[in-house]
């Protein structure tokens, strides 16, 4: 719902989400009822009594029990309400002086706040409107109220008594204070609405749209900049009566207008939640022991197999994080390492890591929008959320632009813990094809002819699907052709050869191999007027592929002859949806993406696509049309290591 409050700056969250604006509408109501409902001759200013669950209005009464059954969770819809009943009773009747921000509203004769844009231009503009004198009344208080604030909380304990016996409550602006007052620490922490809460999104003042010092309100989730008098926040604070703020660097939480810290144990989890940290202890155990987790409103998930929000077309974007942040060196290396100084993205990667296995998340998704739009500033609107690209090239851009955020070397192999996952070495043989060969023999290499050897590096290997044939089963349907996995990857066994460019090429994987080999099936071409999708079906067995063919042998690293074995850790893979049922047209499909996740701890496969997560058999995986796969290389046993026969 936070993030419906960004409609400005992204209006299209709202219609991705119509259940959630709706509750902000249920919301809004609440809070106009709350502004307009006409208060009781009985009750003291900024007491009113509280609203029910359904928005009734129960009037004041001092009985305990009375207050007991006041719903303390439609606070967020009554903003005179504040505090732990009995607590903030016996504080106004102590600090009368808090009442300050509610008669501001009524001394400037505005009847609700003006918005935040029409404050904005106001301020630019100069004071010619009812707002514009609203505001500088405004200033004229917070003026006073520096002075008051250097004057100190005496003079303040020392005329609230006879302020609290005046129902015309004096206008002073609210006091700074260093620290809460005694016996209050607590005050305001109850109008927390973590429902409201939604760290995911850019940190970007709601107000001035910079980045810079922001602060999320925990009653209503919005951000805020700066916390100083007459900052986002501070107006904020005093004008829709909000007061906990949580600056999204130092996870510091404070108390607006006045302005200290609080430092409760019973914010800790907010503070996890906008920036979970974790031990190595407990990273080490993600793979191992399975675990359940409940977010807000017993919702149950695995942590690290979560939702991720497709804010509009970005799911591209999400099957390559899912996947990413399931390589295991790669994921405890941005859960554990500080990145508070590395560059953004990949600050910003390693924050939504550490959030998509946070095992006590508010709700069961992420949101990849922090990180998105460092992605869209980055590759100048290459990649963004609202024009679907390809997996793939993303991964690759993804993988090239943290290598270098990591300061890894553009030279120097093995620089960065991307290359130390995903690079291997290949060796190709090339030679020329002569006009003599024939057709069945351009592709057959020639002994009598010079053959080039090359050797590269790679992160992603390519395999090439044959042509799909267009054939009809009896009935004229077409029938969906399949291929094994291992003849695909023989394009790398050093002997079947290619054409490319008037040269016959044929390739070899080198040891030392990657510990994580990311294959990408091409199902896609694209010529000048369409793109063509191959439907051909990969069958693989997700456990213990043996890659040794396709590895030029080498005593000094693997005994030749045995097995190299690699474990499926992730499969994306691409469904064509029929933009129009009664169109048979190809052009008319859109590309959906999901991705397959192995669950080590569970033993299990999860489905992912983009906020639906569901287990799958492992025998059904194949069944998709792959399009990219990480595969994570098996660990032999120590006695091999030395040199000894495998079991
Ligand atoms: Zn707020």
């Amino acid at each position: 719902m936070a993030l419906s409050f960004l409609s400005v700056i992204t209006p299209f969250i709202v219609q991705s989400r119509p259940s959630e604006a709706l509750g902000v509408e249920v919301v809004l109501l609440g809070v106009l009822l709350s502004i307009h409902w006409p208060q009781p001759k009985s009750a003291p200013p900024g007491w009113p009594g509280c609203f029910s669950k359904d928005f009734r209005y129960q009037p004041r009464d001092e009985s305990p029990s009375t207050l007991a059954n006041c719903d303390l969770n439609s606070i967020t819809i009554d903003p005179y309400r504040r505090g732990t009943a009995s607590k903030r009773k016996q504080y106004y009747s102590k600090m009368a002086k808090r009442h300050a921000s509610e008669a501001l509203d009524e001394l400037a004769g505005v009847d609700s706040p003006a918005s935040k844009k029409s404050r904005l231009d106001d301020l630019s503009s100069g004071p010619s409107t009812t707002n514009g004198r609203d505001i500088d009344e405004r200033r004229e208080l917070y003026n006073n109220d520096l002075e008051n604030a250097q004057k100190g909380a005496v003079d303040e304990a020392e005329d609230s008594e006879e302020d609290f016996e005046d129902d015309e409550v004096e206008e002073k602006a609210p006091i700074r204070q260093a620290a809460p007052t005694e016996g209050y620490d607590d005050l305001y922490l109850d109008t927390i609405d973590r429902n409201v809460l939604d760290f995911d999104f850019e940190k970007l003042c709601s107000i001035s749209l910079s980045n810079i010092n922001v602060y999320a309100c925990l009653v209503c989730g919005r951000y805020f900049q700066g916390r100083g008098l007459k900052s986002h926040a501070y107006f904020h604070a005093l004008e829709e009566d909000h007061h906990v703020f949580i600056n999204m660097e130092t996870q510091k939480v404070y108390v607006l207008p006045e302005g200290y810290e609080v430092k409760s144990k019973s914010l800790d989890d907010i503070k996890f939640v906008s920036d979970p940290r974790y031990t190595k202890q407990e990273v080490m155990e993600f793979d191992r022991k399975p675990r359940t987790s409940w977010a807000l409103g017993n919702k149950e998930y695995t942590p690290g197999f979560v939702g991720m929000n497709n804010i509009k077309e970005n799911d591209y974007l999400n099957v390559i994080v899912q996947a990413l942040s399931h390589v295991a060196p790669l994921r405890n290396y941005f859960l554990l390492e500080d990145f508070s100084s590395a560059p953004e993205l990949v600050k910003r990667t390693s924050i939504l890591f550490r959030k998509i296995w946070n095992p006590r998340a508010f709700k069961a998704h992420v949101s990849p929008h922090e990180l998105l739009q460092e992605i869209s500033l980055r590759s100048n609107k290459r990649f963004t959320l609202t024009a679907q690209s390809d997996p793939v090239e993303f991964l690759s851009w993804f993988l090239n632009n943290l290598h270098l955020g990591l300061g890894g070397s553009k030279t120097k192999p093995g620089s960065s813990m991307i290359q130390r996952v995903f690079q291997g070495k290949l060796r190709s043989e090339s030679q020329a094809i002569t006009a003599k060969a024939d057709a069945s023999d351009r592709l057959r290499f020639e002994e009598a002819a010079e053959v080039k050897v090359d050797s590269g590096r790679f992160l992603l290997l390519t395999l090439d699907l044959p042509p799909a044939p267009l054939f009809q089963d009896e009935l004229e349907r077409n029938i969906i052709p399949q291929v094994p996995l291992t003849t695909i990857l023989s394009k790398y066994n050093g002997v079947t050869a290619q054409e490319h460019l008037a040269q016959r090429k044929r390739f070899r994987l080198v040891h030392p191999l990657p510990p994580f080999l990311a294959l990408h099936v091409k199902r896609f071409s694209q010529n000048k007027f369409i793109s063509e999708r191959n439907p051909t079906i990969v069958t693989f067995d997700p456990q213990g592929l043996d890659v040794s063919p396709y590895v030029q042998p080498d005593p000094a690293f693997h005994t030749p002859g045995e097995p190299i074995l690699y474990n499926l850790v992730a499969n994306v893979v691409h469904e064509a949806v029929r933009a129009r049922d009664d169109v048979a047209d190809a052009s008319e499909e859109r590309k959906t993406w999901k991705v397959q996740l192995k669950d080590k701890a569970s033993d299990e496969w999860v489905i992912a696509q983009d906020l639906f997560v569901d287990k799958i058999r492992s025998e059904l995986l194949y069944l998709g049309e792959t399009y990219l796969q990480i595969w994570e290389r098996r660990r032999e046993p120590p006695a091999n290591r030395k040199g000894k026969g495998r079991a």
